[in-house]
């Protein structure tokens, strides 16, 4: 056997081992006692992957007798300088600063892929049609996760467009610019069955520049609640634009890759959905919450504070309690004291239960690690469908840092930006407890009836402080 052979079959079965790698990272991500070693093996196949790609006959042919005298040298500066930043900055980062940082990396694995194409389209003299159908797919994809995530780590980060941005006929707007797109990738496929070159460059600048802006449009105008949704919308796009790379360059793991982050993006995409009460038709060229005006009407009614040692009376007495986390509970880090207070009330008899809503917090599952990590038994998790109808029965429902996620406008006003999102039902408990610092609006600035409720009464002060003043008076 020729060492051509040999190094083609070496090839496929490390990107098999390095498939496989992935498969089966997911799937212990999917656990929280599992997720590091799932997260370990993932970036091990990843490594190989890699690796292989360097060392596949074609690049060391390329590198050999091609142009690209120095093309290993520029490979290895890029792996070393990408894996060194994005270790620092994953080591440095907040845990409330993850959302954005997931947000940068959906937009870069965009840019990847569309700088890829890019180079293969100025490189490769012999594209197909399949290839060029490929490859304007994967520019168009590319290039809408990569503005769109830009702009949804500026709005995540609260550095770019902090109000929301109204675009007059959006989503006439966005018709015109996906169809302008996609005229754009066939424009570029009848370039190559014609070999008109000059038809193809014309095809290709369309395509980029229609979904770049296409990118930023679609999700400038979101606001409201629905963010989440249209984050997990930019991580599938990010997947299928480096799978349809892989087809362009017949580059197996990058199919395989680009599929598995693609799909379990688009299954989160719709769990998102309908957390919120979405399609996926109205979020692509729905009108979303954002471009309301309306912030919610006002009661005129003032919130009712209550001192930590009164709460304390009512927990004492309380045989069941809820705890409701949001996104202040992750700015509080309050998780570790949370539990603390769990645990008191546990031992006081009280039965204690956490309703995590699907889009607490900055990104899916926030709460579900944050309280993984202090250590909250998974079976106390609780969904909205599974506590809302015990909420008429609870006790004490204890709102830490949430907002959005509790607002009964959702329910009840038809001209709130959230009308149609579920929520958990914090007001049908016989008390409720909001924890937050002040009167400080939640992520869609839409103002929150359920405060000013008879039965509901403010603990104001920083989540984590207050949780430890209640640790402290079951101590006393
Ligand atoms: P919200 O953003 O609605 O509310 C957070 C609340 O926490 C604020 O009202 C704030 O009030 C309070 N807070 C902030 N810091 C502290 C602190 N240190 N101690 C106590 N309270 C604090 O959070 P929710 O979790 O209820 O809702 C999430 C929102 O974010 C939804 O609208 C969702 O759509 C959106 N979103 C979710 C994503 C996801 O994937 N989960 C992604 C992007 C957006 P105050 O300032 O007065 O303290």
């Amino acid at each position: 056997m020729s060492w051509e052979n040999i190094s083609v079959i070496l090839t496929t079965v490390l990107y098999m081992v390095s498939a496989v790698l992935f498969i089966r990272g997911i799937k212990l991500l999917g656990k929280a006692d599992t997720a590091r070693k799932g997260n370990l093996l993932s970036s091990v196949g990843m490594l190989i992957a890699v690796v292989t790609v360097l060392l596949e006959k074609e690049v060391t042919d390329t590198i050999s007798y091609g142009p690209a005298q120095n093309a290993y040298i520029w490979a290895i500066a890029a792996v070393l300088i990408g894996g060194v930043i994005g270790a620092v900055w994953a080591k440095k980062v907040e845990m409330t600063g993850m959302p954005q940082l997931v947000a940068l990396f959906n937009g870069f694995g965009g840019l990847s892929s569309l700088l890829v194409a890019l180079t293969q389209y100025l490189t490769d003299p012999n594209i197909n049609v399949f290839s060029a159908v490929t490859l304007g797919l994967t520019i168009a994809i590319g290039a809408i996760a990569f503005t769109g995530s830009v702009v949804a780590w500026g709005k995540l980060s609260g550095k770019l467009f902090k109000k929301n941005v109204t675009i007059p006929a959006k989503n006439a707007i966005n018709a015109i610019l996906a169809l302008a797109g996609l005229a754009g990738v066939a424009v570029y496929a009848v370039s190559i069955a014609t070999g008109d070159a000059g038809l193809g460059r014309i095809g290709i600048i369309i395509t980029t520049a229609a979904y770049l802006i296409l990118g930023f449009t679609m999700v400038v105008a979101i606001g409201g609640g629905d963010m989440p949704v249209i984050i997990s919308l930019l991580n599938a796009f990010s997947g299928l634009a480096a799978a349809f790379a892989g087809l362009a360059l017949s580059n197996s793991v990058l199919v395989v890759s680009g599929c598995l982050v693609g799909t379990s993006g688009l299954i989160l995409t719709l769990i998102m959905c309908k957390a919120m009460n979405r399609t996926l038709y109205s979020l692509l060229f729905g009108s979303f919450g954002g471009s309301s005006a309306k912030k919610g009407a006002g009661s005129g009614k003032e919130p009712k504070a209550i001192s930590v040692e009164d709460a304390y009376l009512i927990l004492e007495a309380a045989s069941s309690v809820v705890f409701i986390p949001g996104y202040g509970m992750a700015v509080a880090q309050a998780q570790h004291a949370v539990k603390e207070l769990s645990d008191k009330l546990e031992e006081n008899g009280a039965e204690v239960s956490f309703a995590i809503h699907p889009v607490a917090g900055r990104m899916p599952g926030h709460m579900n690690v944050l309280l993984a990590e202090a250590n909250v038994p998974y079976e106390q998790l609780k969904t909205a469908d599974e506590m809302n109808p015990q909420m008429s029965n609870t006790d004490v429902a204890i709102v830490i840092g949430a907002n959005d996620v509790v607002n009964p406008a959702a329910l009840e006003d038809e001209t709130s930006p959230l009308y149609g999102m579920p929520i958990i039902n914090a007001f049908e408990a016989r008390t409720v407890f909001v924890l937050k610092r002040g009167k400080g609006a939640g992520f869609s600035g839409v103002e929150n009836p359920l405060f000013t409720n008879d039965n509901t009464v403010m603990l104001y002060g920083d989540a984590k402080q207050t949780v430890s003043a209640l640790v402290a008076e079951f101590d006393d």
